[in-house]
């Protein structure tokens, strides 16, 4: 899914008003997979490299499968929750009244791999890596038009827009109304902006 959609998701899931730590982490958690996708794009973009070269063959070679592998790994955020977690409650001697920071890091992150697994095709990632390098081949993709990609754009921007309404009202800051409005604005934005590079 769109990197917004990630956002708006583990956001709904996690966000709390006044636990700025905690919604630090889940941020964070959500962004990380798409990491590598963020560096190559901006990447490219200061260097001119055309977004073709970018995602037809710099995205699909060395480093980046690498790079996209270790972002993408569910085993990784599974093992940084459950050990956050078990070292909090180790530590408090008694049951945790909220989740551990980096618990909430990696469960936003694994709601991350939770919203891709069923919309990749030939960009399906190995998300049980380092331990099998299987991929989920989805007939569904969340852009590509030759695999139902249109609909599902529809379906994740009104995902989207129902998730930011619901954070709307649960946060009054100005700053995070914003926020809200230009992930709204991005499902408009990001694919006028694939239209006018091909
Ligand atoms: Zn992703």
């Amino acid at each position: 899914m769109n990197t917004q959609t990630h956002l708006l998701v583990a956001a709904a899931i996690f966000a709390k008003p006044d636990a700025p730590r905690r919604n630090t982490a889940l941020v964070i958690g959500a962004l990380l997979p798409d990491f590598p996708v963020l560096t190559l794009f901006v990447w490219g973009s200061v260097t001119g490299v055309p977004q073709g070269e970018l995602w037809g063959s710099i995205y699909f070679s060395e480093p980046m499968l690498t790079f996209t592998a270790i972002a993408n790994a569910a085993p990784l955020y599974a093992a940084i929750a459950l050990l956050a977690w078990a070292y909090a409650r180790w530590k408090s001697g008694a049951p945790l009244p909220t989740l551990p920071t980096l618990t909430v890091l990696g469960l936003a992150a694994l709601t991350h791999l939770a919203g891709d697994f069923p919309v990749h095709v030939e960009d399906a990632h190995p998300h049980f890596w380092p331990f099998s390098d299987w991929r989920f081949h989805s007939p569904v993709s969340y852009w590509d038009g030759a695999y139902n990609g249109r609909a599902f754009s529809v379906f994740e921007a009104t995902l989207g827009l129902a998730l930011a309404a619901i954070l709307y009202k649960r946060f009054n800051a100005t700053w995070v109304h914003v926020l809200l409005g230009t992930a709204v604005v991005a499902y408009f934005a990001v694919p006028v902006f694939w239209f006018l590079q091909f």
